[in-house]
């Protein structure tokens, strides 16, 4: 369904914080199908970006385009209903919930029915497909009805990322996926996002294991004091001087 080109543009993009200049001028683009990856120090502005591309924060200057239309300040609910999905570095459950009604919570975006209903099982049967689905691309299904705060750590991260799928967007966004997880489930993820990816949805991955990048990313950015210090393929990338200091201080 996506044409060539880019599915998400982001045009000399700032966002500041009274001094703090965490984004300060970053162009970049996610082209369709394409898994972008995104890397950079700690306080490099990484987040900060998804948080403006995300539409959670205006920004204080720049352009975003998702699919040619431009969306530079749509906000958090808009940004979602036009394609855009992320997860967070933090999680975001309702740990009362089961792991299928997380889904059908994101579903739904934000609160256009009271949860109660929801949960009541009101939701269409398209909708409950769209659930199996998304909890099946991330290998939940058996533990569907287990309330979200009895999951382990690692298959809570997994729920962010089925109810970020459950809508089906155009571009994935995921801000450290990778951050606590156990090696047999960072393995894992790199099986969800290549299955993702398959499915032709375009991903833009922040992520500091460079084997990570390496192994997965058609394209890197590399950020350095909310600038944009390097792009390119990541095995150029990974050898860049530029780069070799930013991350050891060489
Ligand atoms: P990264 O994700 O690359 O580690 P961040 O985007 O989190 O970097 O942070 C970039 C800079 O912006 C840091 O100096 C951070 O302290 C600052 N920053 C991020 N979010 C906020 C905020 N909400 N208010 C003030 N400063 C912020
Ligand atoms: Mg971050």
């Amino acid at each position: 369904e996506n044409g060539p080109g880019p599915v998400l543009a982001v045009k000399e993009l700032r966002r500041h914080f009274g001094g703090v200049r965490a984004v300060d001028g970053i162009t970049l683009q996610v082209e369709s199908g394409s898994i972008h990856g995104l890397i950079g120090p700690n306080g490099s502005g990484k987040s900060t970006l998804v948080n403006v591309v995300s539409g959670l924060y205006p920004p204080t200057g720049g352009e975003i385009r998702l699919q040619g239309a431009p969306v530079t300040r749509l906000g958090m609910v808009a940004m979602a209903r036009a394609g855009v999905a992320r997860t967070f570095q933090n999680l975001q459950l309702f740990g009362e919930l089961s792991a299928l009604d997380n889904v059908l919570v994101a579903l739904h975006g934000a609160f256009r029915m009271p949860l109660p209903l929801l949960v009541a099982g009101l939701g269409r049967k398209e909708e409950r497909r769209a659930q199996a689905d998304a909890l099946a691309l991330v290998g939940l299904e058996a533990e569907a009805r287990v309330r979200a705060r009895d999951l382990t750590y690692g298959a809570q991260r997994f729920l962010e990322l089925a109810r970020a799928l459950a809508r089906r967007p155009a571009v994935l966004i995921l801000d450290e996926p990778a951050a606590g997880l156990a090696h047999p489930d960072v393995l894992r993820l790199m099986g969800v996002i290549r299955k993702v990816h398959e499915r032709g949805i375009a991903i833009l991955l922040i992520e500091h294991h460079m084997d990570v990048v390496s192994e997965l990313c058609h394209y890197v950015t590399v950020m350095d004091g909310g600038r944009m210090l390097a792009e390119g393929r990541a095995q150029d990338v990974k050898r860049d001087p530029r780069v070799l200091e930013a991350y050891l201080g060489l």
